[in-house]
């Protein structure tokens, strides 16, 4: 056993700060590395799920999120071209399956500045920002890593590696982990506006709209207080450059498309995205664990890449105090690959996938039954709960805990 018994983690993203923080708690000691200055206003992700918010309530995190966020209980699909409303979920029904029947819409970087702000009362968890780690090396009894800092590379070592530096992860290409799957040909924008859509058009705090060879995911957070933004997701053509899809003229007439109207929106942001659908071939490699966007990637449509790295976070974090307070197997870091690997590919990937193509099916006699069939499960209270059940993720974490090694 390594008489270093620091666990070393890369990226300071949310999954990465969580990991820092659940192990720090306990009082094992953590050195974080994030190549940021500090926090970023990343504003990627927003809805945090049933099932990860009873992950994250010890601690008050969860009533925290929900303090500085939106509680969203509903949401709904519609049909863009005829603007019907063709099914509306209501997490009520979960309500004997959660502890937390409703969606919390907390963007990103508030969650991870709840968590910095927890971390800086753990004197045995260091934070170091604007430090970047550039290698790997693995030996028997300790991992060892180099670092890009101010000063230089300077190796740090410790008994296990969070490789949590999001989809691009340098851990996990020095490492050798494959990262199988596809990168879609189109690219996402999200255009964000303060127009107020549901005083406007009635749509809820998480709608869809379905569109032949098109869709739109119009969420609300809260930004920086009432009343709050509005986020629209749509897909670009592939052949679009960057300058004409974010231009003024650009944004303008994409969202006008969807939603016409007579007045000119205000977009207070325009972001474009690759979007990729891929999972690390293992997400255990000897000492270096790999969760968040460095094990999987998915397009956001339903929400699931961050709520699947925040499962990451908990899974990975309880398997190693178990094994380093309480001498635990080493084979539950196996189980640990086990069961989050398994549901990233049978739930986050086979959803997330499905959820694109349900909204931008083209051919009208499917799309006709697609949505059809939306309708019937939403009007069928026993339909709807198993609906809810995976799109809330309860599903795939209730999956990953009945998974064992034997
Ligand atoms: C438009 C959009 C909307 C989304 N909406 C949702 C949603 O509603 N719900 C949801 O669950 N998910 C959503 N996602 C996905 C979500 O944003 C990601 O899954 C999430 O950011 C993953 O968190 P992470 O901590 O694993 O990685 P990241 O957030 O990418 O953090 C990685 C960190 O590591 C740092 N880093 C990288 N390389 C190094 C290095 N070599 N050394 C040191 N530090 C390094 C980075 O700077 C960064 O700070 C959305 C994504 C997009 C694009």
């Amino acid at each position: 056993m390594s008489d270093d018994p620091r666990v070393l983690i890369a990226g300071g993203g949310p999954v990465g700060l969580l990991c820092a923080w659940l192990l720090g708690r306990q009082g094992i000691p953590v050195r974080l590395f994030d190549n940021n200055d500090g926090l970023q206003a990343d504003p990627r992700a927003a809805t945090t799920h049933p099932a990860t918010l009873d992950l994250l309530a010890e601690a008050g995190l969860s009533d925290d999120m929900a303090r500085v966020g939106l509680v969203a209980p509903i949401f709904q699909f519609w049909d863009r071209p005829s603007n019907r409303l063709v099914a509306q979920f209501d997490h009520a029904l979960l309500a004997n399956d959660t502890k937390h029947p409703f969606v919390v819409q907390c963007e990103q970087f508030k969650t991870s500045g709840l968590l910095l702000t927890r971390l800086q009362r753990l004197a045995n968890v260091e934070i170091w920002f604007s430090h970047e780690v550039v290698d790997v090396r693995q030996m028997s009894e300790r991992v060892s890593i180099d670092v890009r800092g101010t000063d230089g590379i300077v190796t740090h070592s410790g008994r296990y590696l969070i490789g949590a530096d999001g989809g691009r992860s340098v851990v996990r290409k020095r490492c050798n982990i494959g990262f199988d799957g596809f990168t879609w040909p189109e690219r996402f924008i999200v255009l964000t506006t303060p127009f107020d859509f549901q005083a406007e058009r009635g749509y809820c705090y998480r709608s869809y709209f379905a569109e032949p060879g098109a869709w739109c995911n119009c969420f609300k957070v809260s930004g920086d207080g009432p009343p709050g933004l509005w986020r629209t997701v749509y897909p670009t053509e592939p052949s679009q450059d960057d300058a004409s899809l974010t231009s003024d003229v650009g944004a303008q007439a994409r969202i006008q498309r969807f939603f016409p109207d007579a007045r000119s929106y205000e977009i207070v942001h325009r972001n474009l995205y690759i979007t990729h659908q891929r999972v690390a071939s293992t997400f255990r490699k000897g000492r270096v664990l790999l969760a968040g966007d460095a094990a999987h990637v998915n397009n956001p449509i339903g929400g699931m890449g961050l709520n699947g790295g925040i499962q990451d976070a908990v899974n990975l974090s309880g398997k190693l105090i178990e094994l380093m307070l309480t001498a635990g197997p080493d084979k539950l870091l196996d189980l640990y690959d086990l069961q989050r690997r398994t549901v990233a590919i049978e739930f986050v990937q086979e959803q997330s996938i499905a959820n694109k193509k349900r909204l931008e099916e083209s051919d009208p006699a499917v799309r006709h039954k697609n949505l059809d069939e939306l309708s019937r499960i939403a009007a069928d209270p026993a339909r709807a709960r198993q609906f809810l059940l995976r799109t809330a993720m309860i599903a795939s974490q209730r999956r990953a805990e009945a998974m064992t090694l034997d």
